[in-house]
């Protein structure tokens, strides 16, 4: 969509960036022109008309015109704060690491609304979910999925054997997914070893909604299982490590220890 001298959007702050004294540049995800930068003059002073508006993770109208270099928010309304996140701090983590997720997969001024459909969706439910690391799954999976990497799970990636319980060899991030076990022992590539569970639950979630998914949550070790093939995975696709990840372990382990 060709944007106008002045226009109006919606969409979710998903980085922040000081300037100066009291400006700030901060990356939005959109529905409609995907992921873009607004200049925000002064929001840091406290009488403001943008400030508060602007919060991270905060789903706001905006209206913006276009600059040369960066174009400058000069509306905003909030529509959604996600404050049931907010007052959660595992639940910060979790909506910080699926932000700095987007933020790397989706691109710059090219609307995908499906991606946004899946990310306000997944904010949504963040807020609700007895699940949400069960959810930050189903996220990644279909995240993948909207950007071109959807793992192939249901055959082999290197001669297109159906996987099976009795053939399953392991996975491969540099593949793109499953490798049967001939083709696991007599390739130069490297499948990690995965339980069938685990296999079928990566299916699962490629295959169905939320809310089928939600009424049966996983046992912790299918779901840890899942979150480390996963990591690897995206990792392997980005090439660097997501570095909210970090922290978000990070204060899982801190709970573990309480
Ligand atoms: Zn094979």
């Amino acid at each position: 969509m060709a944007k106008e001298r002045t226009y109006k959007t919606t969409g979710i702050v998903i980085r922040k960036t000081k300037l100066g004294e009291a400006d700030r540049i901060l990356t939005f995800f959109t529905p409609d022109y995907g992921k873009i930068q607004g200049f925000a003059k002064s929001v840091r002073k406290t009488n403001s008309k943008l400030s508060g508006h602007l919060e991270l993770l905060t789903y706001s109208s905006l209206t913006l015109t276009k600059g040369r270099g960066i174009d400058t928010v000069i509306g905003s309304q909030n529509i959604d704060s996600f404050l049931s996140i907010k007052n959660d701090l595992y639940r910060i983590s979790y909506a910080l690491y699926m932000a700095e997720l987007i933020e790397h997969f989706a691109t710059d001024e090219e609307a995908n609304p499906e991606l946004f459909d899946l990310y306000l969706g997944c904010m949504k439910e963040l807020g609700r979910t007895p699940y949400p690391l069960y959810l930050l799954r189903y996220f990644e999976v279909n995240l993948l999925t909207n950007t071109g990497f959807r793992p192939e799970m249901d055959q082999c990636v290197i001669c297109q054997t159906e996987i099976t319980r009795s053939n399953h060899g392991g996975f491969s991030p540099s593949a793109g997914g499953m490798l049967c076990s001939n083709c696991r022992d007599h390739s130069h590539y490297y499948g990690y070893p995965l339980s069938w569970r685990t296999c079928q639950l990566i299916k699962d979630l490629q295959k169905y909604s939320w809310e089928e998914l939600e009424n049966e949550p996983p046992d912790s070790s299918i779901l840890n299982e899942t979150e480390m093939l996963l990591k690897r995975y995206i990792t392997f696709t980005l090439e660097k490590e997501v570095k909210s990840y970090a922290w978000l372990n990070h204060l899982r382990l801190l709970a573990d220890v309480k």
